[in-house]
């Protein structure tokens, strides 16, 4: 008798190749996710993945572990025995004996159809041992504690808990994205998103300092160290901005200041993004959320860019994005007080509507390829996870 966890995914659509590509991403994650634990093997079977423990493996750290990889509708901790009926009654006995209940019910499925018994009569046998040694009830519709058993060719196995994992897709397998972290709170709920359909986060941050104090540098690389946590060895970028925000505001008008912060953050992002290999930038922008937000602002932001920009949050309530971030973990470092870059320099009144005409005419005066070049050369890099 050996206790393993048997991990499940969502197979809908998933077909041939991309369905070998998924598990080995899924395979691979896991492994990354539960290093330390004490597991000795993780082990891809046709229609699940097993997570073989030692004796001293931790195993409710291993199951928080698993509550995290991204891909995994939900998974059991698992009791492996022979297929044999008295060996499968004596484990799902020993299974159950934890426990507390008045109720229980068996649950079979057999892919080897060469046992003995059918899956009904092996939930009736074991269901009436288990009855007569606890003294609970048989309750089929709302049990206390439900059995599942599993009959292979080679094992079966019995379990009575499955718990639920976030569903997604590996990390991996949707290609790269670049996310532009700000230090506040809607930014890092985007790239959880993004995350969770199974795509690699790499960051980028744009910073004030010496104009602002490096607490949003602090910020971001703890965000980034959370994130981590489903995104594994995460690289962010950080590039300082003041420099090219004196130039923005000393040659262009007030009023516009923050959608052309935007534009060269974008301009930059995008250059990193393809330096990085990534297929789209990411931020956490929701409609009419601020000022640089609105439609037609959005617009002027996107006109400048080459590159896809995602915006995961943009049919998105701030409650509702407040809610996912406390969730996620990363309200708490959200909250801290840091100076916000763009507010540097911005008029209390910035347009809600400029038009494209109006903020090219408002950058003509810029040099933007060698501010973009300028910025680049500055970018520094950190690895968290
Ligand atoms: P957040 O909560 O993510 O800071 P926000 O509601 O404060 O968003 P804005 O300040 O308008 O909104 O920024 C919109 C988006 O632009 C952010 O979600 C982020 O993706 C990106 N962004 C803003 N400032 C920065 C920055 N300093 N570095 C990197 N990206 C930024
Ligand atoms: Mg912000």
């Amino acid at each position: 008798m050996e206790e393993l966890f048997s991990v499940h995914y969502a197979e809908v659509g998933l077909k041939g190749k991309n369905r070998i590509f998924f598990e080995k991403r899924l395979t691979s994650n896991i492994k990354i996710a539960l290093s330390g634990t004490g597991y000795t093997e993780v082990k891809r079977l046709h229609d699940r993945i097993l997570v073989l423990i030692g004796k001293d493996a931790d195993v409710s750290e291993i199951k928080k572990r698993l509550q995290q990889v991204m891909g995994i509708a939900y998974f059991e901790l698992a009791c492996s025995t022979e297929t044999d009926i008295t060996a499968i009654k004596e484990t799902a006995l020993q299974q159950i004996q934890g426990l507390t209940y008045g109720s229980l019910k068996v649950e079979t499925r057999r892919t080897d159809k060469t046992f003995p018994l059918t899956s009904p009569q092996i939930s009736a046998e074991v269901g009436g041992y288990l009855i007569e040694k606890t003294g609970a009830r048989a309750d089929m519709h709302n049990p206390d504690v439900v059995c599942w058993i599993k009959i292979t060719q080679k094992n079966a196995y019995i379990s009575t808990e499955k718990i639920r994992g976030l569903g997604g897709l590996p990390v991996g397998v949707s290609g790269k994205v670049l996310v532009m972290l700000s230090g506040g709170i809607d930014s890092p709920v985007a790239a959880w998103q993004m995350i969770k359909r199974g795509a690699k986060a790499v960051f980028i941050h744009f910073y004030s300092y010496p104009y602002t104090d490096k607490a949003s540098l602090e910020k971001v690389i703890e965000l980034a160290q959370i994130l981590a946590v489903s995104n594994y060895r995460s690289v962010v970028y950080l590039v300082p901005f003041a420099e090219l925000q004196q130039v923005i505001v000393t040659g262009t008008p007030a009023p516009f200041r923050v959608l052309l912060y935007r534009r060269m953050m974008t301009r930059i992002a995008q250059r990193v993004a393809t330096m990085a290999n990534a297929e789209a930038l990411v931020t956490g922008e929701s409609l009419a959320q601020v000022a640089s937000q609105t439609l037609t602002n959005l617009r002027t932001i996107e006109a400048i860019a080459d590159i896809p920009i995602l915006r995961p949050l943009i049919g998105e309530d701030k409650a509702e994005i407040i809610e996912k971030a406390q969730r996620i973990g990363t309200f708490d470092v959200s909250t801290r007080p840091h100076q916000d870059c763009c507010s540097l320099f911005v008029p209390k009144h910035p347009a809600t509507r400029a038009s494209l005409a109006e903020l090219d005419e408002a950058e003509s005066d810029l040099d933007i390829e060698a501010l973009v070049e300028e910025a680049l050369n500055n970018l520094e890099k950190q690895v968290v996870g």
